[in-house]
């Protein structure tokens, strides 16, 4: 007993029990007095914050970036400013529509977000393990969540209901096909890529702004898992993930990512034939090649999972000096709607929590009180409580000022994605009949029609219609799966008879 800690309240004052309530006597009911048992109790109805309304179930890491290339003609940011320099990073990812008790292994697209502790404050790379989206307007996000989420009566998840909202958005294809591809359910984290998916914009220290898309690329290779092998897996456990995250950190095998930009300039984004802002769209490589930045490494547990993950409030807004937004709609509204849900979900400090507060920045603001109000903003002369002022508090730098981003003057009138366009199946054009060999194919008509198989016809014959205007061998691969019944195990393999690939 002698070297163990003392057990104390929560206002550290000694406990003499934890395991027994004061009662009047032995056999009498409970005196209200024990505040110990109270506590105890009040603190476990406590325990539970409410869960995120998407990206509810993650799984995290910390870690540190290093940059092994030098990109300063692009960016003045300090974490990117020489070769060699290293940054802490909280890392966070996450499927979107299980909620906190989900399952590992489902098929979903993944949050991919990394929290950089530069010393110009936090920088917050909130992307997914896709490079593009099922819609580019907000105005569109809170249907296309409700689709992913449970029917108000059957209290069931409703693939008619998702595939009915997909095909009067055509634009949503290219993100449907990915989602249905392999790439679908990645093994584990360590087992895909991350994008910043939006188009952002970095400027250099002679005020030049350039676009950028963000690339995170897996070192472990690509690995995924069959509709048929995440069920089996998903019946033995649903923490697949954390599992192997754990067993990969615990014996020293440390996941890593190589960081790459894709620039595109100002002019050249007037030029091109999509729009370089819209969140359904990639910038081909060839036309905007990789850049390689940096190194990133996975390779510490954190100590506490709800202190560091689930209290981890990552920001699209948390950009640092160098790095900036870009007119892309679906960037500027996640620019409102990630704070917003911090403050509900958290509270208003949550950026004083331990995973969110700087580590390698002072914070000075002048936000007053609040829930949590658990830190000192003393500027030295508690005078200073308003600005401005005449006590040497805190002012504003006007040296990082970031250049002024050109915008269309008709951009606020352009509601562009009203009309359905032939753009929108170009890029999954190229992924399907390009990208994807014929077995990758294969299993895209049969993930397919397995998540549409419990569809009406009029869902399906709709669904198929956008599929053929991508490529008509797309659409009649999976009416092939649909009509034979061939979705339910892609290790199967196709016969001759029971073709899944178009006719010839
Ligand atoms: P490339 O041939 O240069 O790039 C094709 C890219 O496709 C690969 O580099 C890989 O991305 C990605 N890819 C491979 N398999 C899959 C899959 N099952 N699901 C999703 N992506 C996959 O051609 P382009 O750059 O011209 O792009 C052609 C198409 O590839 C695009 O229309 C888009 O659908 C897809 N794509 C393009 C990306 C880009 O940023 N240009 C990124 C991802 C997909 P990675 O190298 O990132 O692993």
């Amino acid at each position: 007993m002698a070297d163990k800690p003392t057990l104390t309240s929560t206002s550290g004052a000694p406990y003499p029990t934890n395991r027994t309530s004061q009662t009047a006597g032995s056999r009498g009911p409970v005196l209200m007095q024990d505040h110990q048992l109270i506590e105890k109790l009040a603190h476990q109805n406590r325990e539970r914050i409410p869960e995120r309304v998407v990206h509810a179930k993650g799984w995290g890491l910390q870690g540190t970036f290093t940059v092994t290339h030098d990109i300063s003609r692009y960016t003045c940011a300090k974490l990117f400013s020489e070769v060699g320099k290293t940054t802490e990073v909280l890392s966070r990812w996450s499927t979107v529509a299980g909620e906190r008790g989900a399952a590992d292994a489902e098929r979903d697209v993944r949050g991919f977000a990394l929290k950089f502790y530069t010393e110009d404050g936090n920088w917050d790379m909130v992307g997914n393990n896709t490079p593009i989206f099922f819609v580019r307007d907000a105005f569109k996000f809170p249907d296309f969540i409700r689709t992913q989420k449970r029917h108000p009566k059957t209290n069931m998840r409703s693939p008619e209901a998702m595939f009915d909202f997909w095909a009067a958005q055509p634009e949503s294809v290219h993100q449907v096909t990915i989602l249905m591809s392999d790439r679908g359910i990645p093994r584990t984290p360590a087992h895909m890529n991350g994008y910043g998916s939006h188009t952002f914009s970095m400027w250099n220290a002679e005020g030049e702004r350039h676009w950028v898309k963000f690339h995170f690329k897996t070192q472990q290779g690509h690995d995924w898992l069959s509709d048929a092998k995440a069920a089996e897996i998903i019946g033995q456990t649903r923490e697949s993930y954390q599992e192997e995250l754990w067993n990969m950190l615990t014996e020293g095998n440390f996941p890593k990512w190589t960081m790459y930009i894709q620039v595109m300039s100002e002019e050249e984004a007037l030029e091109t034939p999509f729009n370089p802002f819209d969140l359904t769209k990639v910038w081909p490589h060839e036309d905007y090649p990789l850049i390689e930045v940096g190194e990133l490494e996975m390779n510490t547990i954190p100590e506490n999972y709800f202190q560091m993950v689930e209290n981890a409030a990552y920001n699209v807004n948390n950009v640092v000096p160098g790095i900036g937004f870009s007119p892309d709609k679906m960037l500027q509204a996640r620019i409102l709607s990630y704070a917003d849900a911090h403050r509900y979900r958290l509270g208003t400090h949550y950026e004083a929590l331990p995973a969110n507060a700087p580590k390698n920045a002072k914070v000075n603001h002048y936000h007053k009180d609040g829930a949590m109000r658990f830190f000192t903003n003393d500027f030295g002369n508690p005078d200073a409580y308003y600005e401005p002022n005449q006590y040497d508090g805190p002012v504003a730098d006007e040296s990082v000022q970031e250049p002024p981003m050109r915008i269309d003057p008709e951009a606020v009138a352009a509601r562009f994605d009203q009309e359905e366009s032939e753009v929108d199946y170009v890029q999954p054009r190229a992924l399907y009949a390009e990208v994807l060999d014929d077995d990758e194919r294969d299993r895209l008509h049969r993930n397919m029609a397995g998540g549409m198989a419990p569809c009406t016809d009029g869902v399906k014959e709709r669904w198929l219609a956008v599929l053929k205007k991508v490529h008509p061998d797309y659409e009649a691969g999976v009416r092939r799966a649909l009509e034979t019944g061939q979705h339910g195990d892609p290790s199967l393999p196709v016969t001759d008879d029971t073709p899944i690939r178009a006719a010839e």
